[in-house]
């Protein structure tokens, strides 16, 4: 089973992912973890991407649609992908098309997620997130430890109220 989840940023994609994920038995691809996590790395893909992050730009689609595709090939998606964070442009749209065929796979569902922005900036403004395992909170302080791995909670850059706009304009763009 593949399914895509859709909606502004801040929406509870990421919330609702791993919980689907594992009662589907499938594994969650979030496009915002495995590039932040290659930023934390300082691979080629984390120098290239670091920059857009920071102001809460769209990463571009060729570098999105590459780690896609790399990602499906792997063997923790055999039994399905719940997608997070993709697609946000036409152009990825129509790449994934190209993707999915190319791993074998069809899309089963779209989930959208809608919600207006004054709820939005309020909960990404009082996020903190886990620098391990990414895991996402509300109304938890930065320093704090993660319930489910211990690592520590972290502020992320783009939680700035000026990023956060800057990502909600993307988002409607
Ligand atoms: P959010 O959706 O809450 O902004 P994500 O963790 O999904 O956070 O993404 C963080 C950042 O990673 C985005 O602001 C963007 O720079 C980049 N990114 C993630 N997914 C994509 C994508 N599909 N296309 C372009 N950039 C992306």
């Amino acid at each position: 089973m593949n399914i895509l989840l859709f909606g502004k940023p801040g929406a509870g994609k990421g919330t609702q992912a791993p919980k689907l994920a594992e009662s589907l038995g499938a594994a969650t691809l979030a496009t915002g973890d495995v590039l932040r996590s290659a930023v934390r790395e300082g691979t080629p893909l984390g120098r290239k991407a670091k920059e857009f992050m920071d102001r809460g730009d769209l990463v571009p689609d060729d570098v999105i649609l590459g780690v896609v595709g790399e990602a499906l090939a792997r063997p923790e998606y055999a039994r399905g992908a719940v997608l997070d964070g993709v697609v946000r442009t036409v152009p990825q749209a129509e790449g994934m098309h190209r993707v999915l065929k190319a791993s074998g796979r069809t899309l089963d569902a779209v989930v959208y997620f809608d919600i207006d922005n004054d709820h939005i900036v309020e909960r990404l403004s009082g996020r903190t997130v886990c620098e391990k395992c990414q895991t996402p909170y509300t109304g938890r302080n930065a320093g704090e430890a993660c319930d489910k791995c211990g690592g520590t909670l972290v502020r992320r850059k783009d939680d700035e109220p000026d990023a956060i706009r800057n990502r909600l304009k993307v988002y409607e763009a």
